[in-house]
């Protein structure tokens, strides 16, 4: 069977890269063809802090250590990293490089089941849904094989319940250790089965064979230190050992003052120099679990050490100790005392080799069971079941041959589609449009060439969210006979939609941002019936969506805009509410500016008006564009974006960040040109202000390069969302505020929690 793995392998860490390579082998050596999923998320959700004056120490203290050079640039740096990127590649598969979860969704066509694990990838302080294979829809598709926890207990009720969901979609589940087996009984009332590290899935005549290792009698006999803590205590103690044994010592670098130790390795040491030091060592002195689990492996007597101390509530301990204990080796624990008693007595290897040999036994029967069950899904599938990203762009809706997708809004306030069951004829046609189901056909930012923008009219740059580009560009266009689509705000419907014009009057409701989503699918229908010429104005992933449907036509520009993510119709819901509230101003005929400029196109505003009242707010005292800002309600496609740094436009136009035109009191855009039909856009420019040729570094320095992470508690705020009895500005306080405040600096984090500690 193809199978893929979703681990970590990227961290420079031996345990890292070794239960990675030992997992493709053991699978290998069941006759299967193992890849491992070239990702690794770009960040890890987010949740909210937890405030109290010894977790702000703690913090300020890693801040302060962190701070101090522990690595050494040779022992640790490139040759390390090339070290391990050679034997990653030599010793692993990989699949195509995933970059989002829409890249991941698609490996669901090219194997035929999916591994998870080893490694701390569930540990609740790095939580992901990715590493629990959300992307995987069908349960008996997926498998945990010792996935590690890595705590006694998870403590945030978001990572909590949505470990508990996740769980409850495999049908193969297994853990490293007792303590998450325990949490995971909890959790789902579901009896999770305990497995070895995949490293132990090997015998020694296995590690030697698959990894070329030698074992070499002629050396100098020596005793191998590798400490991943730092205790004076445990480094005498290895010392003595060595001298009683009269072995020298040979010490693997993990600090900086490792370095100046008498034994420590100059060179480089990547996996498989660690294999082979183990393999040769005559005594081991470790605090480190793949440490002791080479040592027994490859029969080596050693001395096992505990990194952490016991009173330490997220101490690491119980792995080491469950090891000992379940290898009946808990006697090689050192003590106070205890040092030269352990040096001279062989541990019990054929006591513990019998052990382990039954454990790596039922390990082994667990993965086969597992792989037995797997069954092959069903092939041709739409959109909703392939994916689960969507921006209710519309091209599937309409190229669906019999109507059976329509755009609607969601429970959680977006649009997006939904198939109708009954009328689908599961042909796959809206597959091949999607702009999350296909690939990227992106031109990224680095190869584009960027100019500032700056219209020559100061009405218009008032009337603009930043130089006016669009309106400029658009004004041309539509002089030379393109139509437009842009978006507007409709009061009636009090939404933003995308329309069709054809005339300079319509133009002025295009301009401004409007920061919700856009219904944009009726627009296209339009365009597609419309012969001629039309100028497409979108956020990019509406553009990718328009320009895959709409690929055999020659005659349209498609324009994108930097787009920060589209929050959920909820939150602008709340916010009509909390404007009528505050100011009076009427909910259902509002005409909301998000980007009014009274004090310069920086530090703008946000109004609204029904033609009576008015209501204006600066933006930093804003609540709806503060929740805009923080990003904790975007559309599930805005955290996945697969747009950041690239484009499938021909043009792209965003606010010229950066210091440039700090000072410029109107607005300046930047221009992006990805095309030969972008660059001779751009080109019209020039009668309408002021176009200047930029770095592209502005753009790749300035404007955001990542996603956004999803925060743990979404679904949690969109319920609160949508209570009609929840306040905004007290949603604010508890969902953004707590985030706002991780971009404070010490003296305002301080006060910040001086604050929190008074309200408490
Ligand atoms: C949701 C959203 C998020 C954005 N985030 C960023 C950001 O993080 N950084 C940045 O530099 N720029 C961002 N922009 C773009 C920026 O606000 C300006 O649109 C851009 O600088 C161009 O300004 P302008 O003066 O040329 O045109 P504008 O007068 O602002 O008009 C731009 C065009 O935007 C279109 N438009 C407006 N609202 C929407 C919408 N909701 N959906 C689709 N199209 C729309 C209109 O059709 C118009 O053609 C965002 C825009 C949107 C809509
Ligand atoms: S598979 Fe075909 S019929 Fe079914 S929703 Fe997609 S396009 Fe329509
Ligand atoms: S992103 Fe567009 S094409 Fe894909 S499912 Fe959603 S509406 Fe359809
Ligand atoms: S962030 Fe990406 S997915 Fe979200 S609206 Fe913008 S372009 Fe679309």
């Amino acid at each position: 069977m193809k199978l893929g793995i979703l681990t970590w392998y990227h961290y420079r860490n031996y345990g890292t890269a070794l239960q990675a390579a030992a997992l493709s082998a053991a699978l290998r050596k069941l006759g299967h063809q193992p890849e491992v999923i070239d990702y690794h998320s770009p960040g890890y959700f987010t949740t909210l802090p937890e405030y109290s004056l010894s977790r702000f120490a703690r913090k300020l203290s890693n801040k302060f250590h962190r701070s101090r050079p522990s690595r050494n640039p040779r022992l640790f740096g490139e040759e390390k990293d090339l070290k391990f990127e050679a034997f990653l590649n030599r010793y692993l598969r990989f699949s195509q490089r995933c970059h989002t979860l829409a890249d991941l969704e698609r490996l669901n066509t090219s194997f035929d089941a999916f591994l998870c694990g080893s490694d701390q990838i569930w540990s609740p302080l790095v939580f992901h849904p990715r590493y629990f294979l959300d992307f995987v829809r069908e349960p008996q598709r997926k498998i945990a094989y010792a996935p590690s926890i890595g705590t006694e207990e998870i403590r945030d009720r978001f990572v909590r319940s949505e470990m508990a969901r996740l769980l409850a979609d495999f049908d193969s589940l297994s853990v490293r250790e007792e303590s998450g087996r325990r949490i995971i009984q909890e959790l789902t009332g579901r009896n999770a089965a305990v497995v070895v590290d995949p490293t132990q899935l090997l015998t020694q005549t296995d590690w030697i064979e698959a990894f070329g290792l030698r074992q070499d009698g002629g050396g100098k006999p020596y005793l191998l230190v590798y400490f991943l803590g730092n205790h004076a205590e445990y480094w005498a103690a290895a010392a003595s050992t060595a001298e009683a044994l009269g072995l020298e010592l040979r010490i693997i670098p993990v600090f900086q003052s490792d370095l100046d130790r008498l034994g420590c390795i100059r060179d480089a040491v990547g996996p498989q120099e660690f294999l082979q030091l183990f393999l040769n060592a005559a005594y081991v002195c470790t605090d480190s679990f793949h440490g002791l689990s080479f040592s027994v492996l490859f029969r080596k007597p050693f001395t096992a050490f505990l990194r952490f101390s016991r009173k330490d509530p997220k101490n690491q301990n119980t792995r080491v100790l469950h090891f000992l204990e379940k290898l009946a080796l808990t006697d090689r624990l050192w003590q106070e005392g205890n040092t030269l008693r352990l040096a001279r007595k062989q541990p019990d290897f054929e006591e513990a080799a019998r052990r382990l040999g039954a454990m790596r036994e039922s390990s082994l029967a667990y993965l086969k069971e597992a792989l037995s069950r797997v069954s092959q899904p069903e092939t041709k599938k739409h959109v909703t079941e392939q994916n689960a990203l969507c921006c209710g762009c519309g091209a599937c809706a309409e190229t669906c041959p019999v109507n059976a997708i329509r755009i609607e809004m969601n429970d959680s306030g977006f649009r997006t589609a939904q198939v109708n069951e009954s009328l689908c004829i599961r042909c796959g046609r809206c597959l091949s449009v999607c702009p999350f189901c296909t690939e990227t056909r992106s031109v990224p930012a680095e190869s584009a060439a960027l100019y500032s923008f700056k219209a020559s009219s100061r009405d218009l740059l008032q009337s603009s969210s930043s130089g006016g580009a669009a309106f400029a560009l658009s004004k041309t266009l539509l002089r030379e006979g393109y139509r437009i689509a842009g978006c507007v705000y409709n009061r009636q419907k009090q939404c933003a939609e995308h329309i069709l014009i054809s005339s300079e009057a319509e133009l002025p409701a295009l301009q401004g941002s409007k920061y919700i989503q856009s219904s944009f699918a009726p627009a296209l229908a339009q365009i597609r019936a419309y012969p001629g010429p039309v100028a497409v104005f979108g956020t990019p992933c509406q553009i990718a969506g328009a320009r895959r449907l709409l690929a055999d036509r020659d005659n349209i520009l498609y324009v994108d805009l930097v787009c920060h993510g589209v929050p959920s119709d909820w939150l602008f819901r709340q916010y009509r509410q909390y404007i009528h509230r505050s100011a009076d101003v009427d909910p259902d005929s509002m005409l909301v500016r998000f980007r009014a400029q009274p004090k310069g196109w920086r530090s703008f505003c946000l109004q609204a008006e029904d033609g009576v009242h008015t209501y204006t707010c600066d933006k930093e005292a804003d609540p709806f564009f503060r929740m805009f800002e923080v990003g904790n309600c975007y559309n599930e496609s805005c955290y996945e974006c697969r747009w950041r740094q690239d484009s499938e436009a021909d043009l792209r136009l965003a606010d010229y960040w950066g210091p440039k035109f700090q000072q410029d009191p109107d607005g300046v855009s930047m221009v992006l040109c990805f095309t030969s039909a972008g660059a001779a856009a751009a080109e019209r420019l020039h009668a309408s202000g002021t176009l200047e040729p930029q770095p592209v570094d502005d753009y790749l320095q300035y404007q955001q390069s990542a996603n956004h992470p999803k925060p743990v508690f979404y679904g949690d705020l969109i319920e609160a969302l949508k209570n009609p009895k929840s306040r905004l500005d007290r949603l604010v306080s508890q969902y953004a505020v707590p985030l706002e405040s991780r971009h404070l600096s010490r003296a305002e984090h301080f006060r910040y929690l001086l604050t929190v500690m008074r309200r408490k």
